[in-house]
């Protein structure tokens, strides 16, 4: 139940210096309680994952549009340049192969493929167009080879018509005569082909350095004011459960801005693969990679670092010309990890609610069966629910006690999962927080209040305040014979006061939030 307490009244008789100091415990007050109003913490996790201390306090932010997640759409027009010459020979790579067969790519070829891409992303509505040169380690390429490539990018960057500059190299390929180029052309990422931090995995894999130059060529990208990206592979000869958790830990000490998690996959014309046809190498199980990707994903993610990527596309592949032959291909592996972290918090909390699985007690005391909603953001329902529904599969048969409703709530933040035990639903005494933020005007909870009885929610208990200019306000509702869910009833009551900040959120998400 909310206090008056929450919202303390200003009087526009206070004194200046009074009211300011009201102001400051209003907002602290608000803040202990529903996390900042900062605009900044409110974009997507996929571009500001960096921003992020918490699933849970980020969810409880109030949102300057209404509570709506606001998605930053970003594209990458990739450039695939083979690193002809390059004289390393890493057991899982088959450039050196490929390379033979392929033409070098020329300036125009990278004007037509910027072209391409344009031609479709200018009619989007996205936020960031970045040029990425992938395929080899870049800045191993002669220095005129780089220059000749880059000013081309730097051409489209300067014109307005891409924002951004990306490529990837490996960690022993960064001094300053590099990063001097890079900076001349304008360059915003660099991401490091790391693999491992462990010495004898890159050993095996015959990378030709070990982790040392990694942490060097890191600090100075870092110095030189470029955003730095990490990419890790898991299930190289000599990885293990122990070596992948020490890489994503080390990242995280490293603190890119971005990560890419890639499990190794065995691809025609290389050593891997003759390792692999010898029965030297095995690659992991598909349940054993996606465990491991999992835990180093949790390890990034709560470090707050951007996981661009997790597994190969089969374009990727096809790309560098590969054919695979063995390992732990799949082409949504990323959905597979993420889908697996849902299960295992979806669980957790399940546990934390006494509900046990099948091998506890519950279905042998015959406990009736007790209806709950599993509720994700809108982007997470596909994870929730697993690929080819595993998840759903696995809660009805592990758990026959509950009957499951799959729902989502745009509240949520990304990664975050909540349930909601409906039983309280049955005794009628669900109830629904509302808040309005705004510029002062007349009418405001008249509206708010209609719109909530025109959706058959009883008001509880309303507290509002006017801070300077703006209002605020907090109403508890009844929303146990609602007509509407609580999405539906936001965007009611948006509709008719368009100007305010609207957010309605289910008393238990609310209430799970703050019990964590
Ligand atoms: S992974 Fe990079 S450095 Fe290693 S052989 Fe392939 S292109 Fe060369």
């Amino acid at each position: 139940m909310f206090s008056r307490r929450i919202l303390p009244p200003v009087h526009r008789n206070m004194h200046k210096e009074e009211r300011r100091v009201q102001i400051v415990r209003a907002v602290k007050l608000t803040k202990s309680r529903f996390g900042s109003f900062s605009h900044e913490t409110c974009r997507d996790s996929h571009t500001v994952n960096r921003a992020r201390a918490s699933t849970t306090a980020r969810s409880a932010m109030f949102r300057g549009n209404g509570g709506k997640r606001q998605v930053k759409k970003h594209a990458i027009i990739p450039i695939f340049i083979p690193h002809l010459g390059c004289p390393n020979d890493c057991i899982f790579c088959n450039q050196k192969k490929i390379t033979a067969k392929l033409k070098p790519v020329t300036g125009s070829d990278v004007e037509k493929t910027i072209e391409t891409w344009l031609s479709t992303l200018e009619t989007m509505d996205l936020d960031t167009i970045e040029v990425a040169f992938f395929g080899g380690s870049f800045t191993g390429l002669p220095i005129e080879d780089q220059s000749a490539y880059l000013a081309i990018a730097k051409r489209y960057k300067d014109s307005g018509r891409i924002d951004k500059i990306h490529m990837s190299t490996r960690p022993d390929y960064i001094d300053r005569v590099i990063l001097d180029n890079l900076k001349r052309y304008d360059v915003d990422t660099i991401e490091l082909g790391v693999q491992s931090f462990d010495d004898r995995v890159l050993k095996l894999s015959n990378r030709g350095h070990d982790s040392s130059i990694v942490y060097e060529s890191s600090r100075l990208i870092k110095e030189y004011g470029f955003e730095l990206g990490i990419q890790l592979m898991i299930g190289l000869p000599g990885d293990s459960l122990e070596t992948c958790l020490m890489s994503a830990k080390e990242t995280v000490k490293i603190a890119p801005s971005i990560a890419r998690l890639y499990p190794t996959i065995v691809i025609d014309d290389t050593e891997l693969c003759e390792q692999y046809k010898r029965g030297e190498y095995k690659p992991l199980p598909q349940d054993e990679a996606v465990f491991r990707t999992a835990e180093m994903y949790k390890i990034l993610d709560d470090a707050g670092i951007n996981i661009i990527r997790v597994g190969l596309k089969s374009s990727d592949i096809i790309h560098d010309g590969g054919e695979i032959n063995g390992g732990t291909f799949h082409p949504a592996f990323r959905q597979l990890v993420e889908g697996s972290i849902a299960r295992e918090r979806l669980q957790e909390k399940l546990a934390r609610m006494g509900f046990v699985g099948k091998s506890g007690s519950a279905e042998k005391t015959g406990v009736r069966r007790t209806k709950i909603d599993f509720c994700s953001c809108p982007d997470d329902f596909s994870n929730m629910i697993g690929n080819s529904s595993v998840n759903k599969k696995f809660f009805a048969r592990e758990y026959p006690q509950l009957n499951i409703m799959y729902k989502t709530d745009s509240n949520l933040a990304k990664g975050e999962y909540i349930i909601i035990n409906k039983e309280n639903s049955m005794k009628n005494n669900e109830k629904a927080v509302v808040t309005v933020i705004g510029k002062d005007t007349v009418g405001i909870l008249a509206k708010v209040a209609t719109s909530c009885a025109e959706a058959n929610c009883n008001v509880i208990e309303v507290t509002q305040s006017v801070l300077e200019d703006y209002f605020c306000m907090v109403m508890l509702i009844s929303i146990g014979e609602a007509t509407m869910n609580v999405d539906e009833l936001q965007k009611k009551i948006q509709a008719v006061i368009p100007e305010m900040a609207v957010h309605v959120m289910h008393e238990n998400i609310f209430s799970s939030m703050h019990r964590i």
